[in-house]
């Protein structure tokens, strides 16, 4: 029951996702979260690290779409500053965001990912829209609104759950381990 809140895999951040570590899992296109994933919440700037790392997952030709709780006209600026498209609004956990990106760039399912710092809205709304997930520590999560802080506790018991059933941040099926009759 608790699946649809585990993400696929863990990351302390986005850097983490090499081009090589996109390929070797047959990533082409990234549905990227961007308050407390690519920056803090109350600024518009992004750290030069993660500045750098969109540049080279762009000039790898990985397809990027911005997806955002946050409302238009804010994240619409900034995906105009980093020079990428987006879909603002995307009531995350539910799965309509993810499939308003999908279908508008045409994404396939089964090379897109998800990346975000919320279970409770990335990991979900990527489990609902049936394509892997990353959950990644957030930046600087005291500068979140309220709403988004009192989820926190209650992530961190399910990755209590989670750390002691998958210790090397990487969710493995059940039924696929039933199957391997492990
Ligand atoms: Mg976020």
């Amino acid at each position: 029951m608790l699946t649809v809140c585990y993400p696929h895999y863990l990351i302390k951040s986005v850097v983490e996702l090499s081009p090589e570590r996109l390929r070797a899992l047959g990533v082409e296109n990234l549905l990227l979260d961007v308050d407390c994933t690519l920056k803090r919440y109350g600024m518009q700037e992004l750290e030069p690290e993660i500045t750098a790392w969109l540049e080279k997952i762009k000039g790898e030709g990985f397809r990027i779409c911005l997806l955002s709780n946050g409302m238009g006209p804010r994240i619409g600026r900034f995906a105009e500053k980093v020079g990428l498209p987006f879909v603002a609004e995307a009531w995350k956990p539910l799965p309509r965001g993810c499939f308003r990106a999908m279908k508008e760039f045409g994404f396939e399912r089964d090379k897109t990912v998800i990346v975000g710092d919320q279970i409770f809205a990335d990991v979900m709304a990527g489990r609902f829209a049936g394509i892997r997930t990353f959950l990644t520590t957030a930046i600087f999560p005291e500068e979140e609104p309220w709403y988004t802080r009192m989820k926190r506790p209650f992530e961190k018991v399910v990755m209590r759950f989670y750390n002691r059933k998958f210790p090397d941040g990487v969710w493995v099926d059940p039924k696929s381990r039933k199957k391997r009759g492990a």
